[in-house]
């Protein structure tokens, strides 16, 4: 038996082959080749792949989708072939005598410029089809697998660890389980585990090896364990577990449809956190009340160059429709930190999570800013969209905020574009200095959510990042509850509503304080849903205290 053990961080027991995520290092390099005659046999494998690939997305998508879908991947399976494209990647590499992904890539950009400069606006949107069909080209040249995941099964997926621009792109319908080797709780891997309501183990070191790739093996994101060949006793600890989870999930199904309030009629609105609309099937299947927060950054972290305006309002806008007038909480780009994206161009900063981040971007980029509270307030048609603004400090920078709003509200008015000019802006509660001044930006904003993943970390001065830090990172901590406090009576006392959308919302062990408290609404993970309406379900709101808060 080969037993490894590191920190749980997403509860649930699988059985799986172990897979190592390979990272791929999409940049080309330019190189000489003194064999064109073998650049361009490669390039002809790599054509057919596509187009064997297209053909397969197409038929896919007018199975699920019907023939409009398809057209997409069929224009695309024909453009690989394109005379004057194929043309154009000849003469580059004739031209250079070098490698073919430099030849493609080359072609690829200037094609995609020449559509970009058409006059004609269908003709300039050919672009995007362009950049796609050339990656995947690429792709194939390279041997980079979309997704990430190279197996026809779902597996547990190992990795040093994960960025979260590269989780965003995973096929997570490939995934088991997580198991890193370094990470922690509070790391976005462990938070998309939660949202996907799959087991997910973090700080496993050097235990888990690459040679065990392939290997059959049992994970427990309860108590961090991974084993492979596990030994009798093991494997019928594992077997009963996985059982119970089963029995646990079916009794959890009397939950659907039952109201969120206490014994004694106190109501708690249960909402979900989310980070792409995809994600919105899990809050259906769970009876989620609402969206708490979507995490709009992990659309920027999925694509490689700004997401236009457009492209955030389809996104938006499914949500919020999806959601049917349903609540949906959508968090303006909170990037920077932990969460980079290339075509940024931030400076590199010593200390990223205190740099600049969130809405300090947003501020310092009024186009980007303005780009997206476009999309959000055409969204606003659609259903029942608010708006959060991250990691505010100061009063002047919700006033900034509310300006952008404003003059974004003037604009569509004049375009006689639909928008809901009541929809409620927000902000979060993450850092102390939004604690100590709660009652000023209290009389700013609808409401408040707190993310205690950042206050926890701000409060404590403890990376959220960093696994060594052990019991020192500790939410619990009566510093961050009375932060808590702070922030509840303030919003009270101004007639405003609060909730929390940090992790953690989902820990039933604190739910009496979240209730002696008065939190109107607690945002978790889809999986969550149930567990924490059974428990609220359960409790008598007038009873519950506030002894945590004591040291
Ligand atoms: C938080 O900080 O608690 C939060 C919800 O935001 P994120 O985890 O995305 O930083
Ligand atoms: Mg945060």
């Amino acid at each position: 038996m080969i037993l490894m053990q590191g920190k749980g961080v997403s509860t649930g027991v699988e059985r799986g082959k172990l897979y190592f995520y390979h990272r791929a290092d999409s940049t080309v390099v330019k190189c000489a080749s003194d064999n064109l005659e073998e650049e361009k046999r490669r390039l002809v494998d790599a054509q057919e792949k596509a187009r064997e690939q297209l053909e397969q997305l197409a038929e896919k998508c007018r199975e699920e989708a019907g023939d409009e879908s398809a057209i997409l991947f069929e224009t695309h399976a024909l453009f690989v072939e394109d005379e004057d494209y194929v043309e154009c990647i000849m003469n580059e590499l004739e031209a250079e005598q070098c490698n073919i992904e430099h030849a493609v890539q080359t072609a690829g950009v200037q094609f995609a410029e020449m559509f970009a400069n058409m006059d004609d606006a269908y003709m300039q949107a050919r672009a995007a089809d362009v950049r796609d069909v050339t990656q995947r080209i690429l792709n194939n040249l390279m041997g980079i697998v979309p997704g990430g995941i190279d197996s026809e099964e779902p597996v547990i997926l190992a990795a040093d660890d994960l960025a979260p621009s590269e989780t965003i792109q995973l096929d997570k319908s490939k995934i088991l389980a997580f198991a890193t080797q370094g990470g922690s709780g509070n790391s976005h891997t462990a938070i998309l585990a939660r949202t996907m309501g799959i087991p997910a183990i973090c700080g496993l070191g050097d235990s888990i090896r690459p040679e065990y790739a392939g290997r059959m093996a049992y994970i427990d994101g309860e108590t961090g364990r991974l084993v492979i060949d596990p030994d009798e006793i093991t494997l019928k600890g594992f077997q009963d577990k996985y059982q119970k989870q089963v029995e646990m999930k079916r009794l959890l199904q009397a939950m659907k449809g039952q109201e969120d309030v206490t014994l004694d009629g106190k109501h708690v609105n249960v909402y979900c956190n989310i980070g792409s609309p995809a994600d919105v099937d899990a809050v259906l299947a769970n009876d989620g009340q609402g969206i708490g927060l979507f995490r709009s950054e992990f659309l920027y972290l999925a694509a490689s160059d700004y997401p236009t305006e457009d492209e955030q309002f389809a996104a938006y806008k499914a949500v919020a429709a999806a959601m049917n007038g349903k609540r949906v909480i959508i968090r303006t780009l909170d990037i920077g930190a932990d969460k980079q994206a290339d075509y940024f161009n931030l400076t590199k900063e010593e200390n990223p999570a205190m740099g600049l981040r969130a809405i300090r971007i947003c501020l310092n980029r009024p186009e980007v800013f303005r780009t997206q509270l476009r999309a959000l307030y055409r969204a606003s048609a659609f259903g029942k969209v608010a708006i959060m603004f991250p990691m505010i400090t100061s009063v002047w920078e919700i006033k900034e905020c509310r300006r952008a709003c404003k003059s974004v509200m003037q604009e569509l008015q004049e375009e006689g574009v639909p928008f809901n000019p009541d929809t409620e802006i927000g902000i979060m509660i993450e850092t102390p200095a939004s604690v100590f001044i709660a009652d000023e930006l209290a009389k700013e904003v609808d409401f408040f959510s707190v993310g205690t993943n950042d206050l926890t970390q701000y409060t404590l001065a403890c990376d959220r990042q960093c696994n060594d830090l052990g019991k020192f990172f500790d939410p619990h901590h009566p510093a961050v509850l009375r932060a808590l406090k702070h922030a509840a009576d303030a919003a009270h006392a101004n007639g405003i509503w609060i909730g929390i959308c940090g992790e953690l919302g989902a820990d039933l062990t604190l739910l009496p304080t979240f209730l002696a408290l008065g939190m109107d609404e607690l945002s978790v993970s889809p999986a969550s849903v149930l567990p924490l309406r059974a428990e609220i379900r359960k409790s008598i709101a007038k009873t519950c205290d506030l002894k945590l808060l004591e040291c």
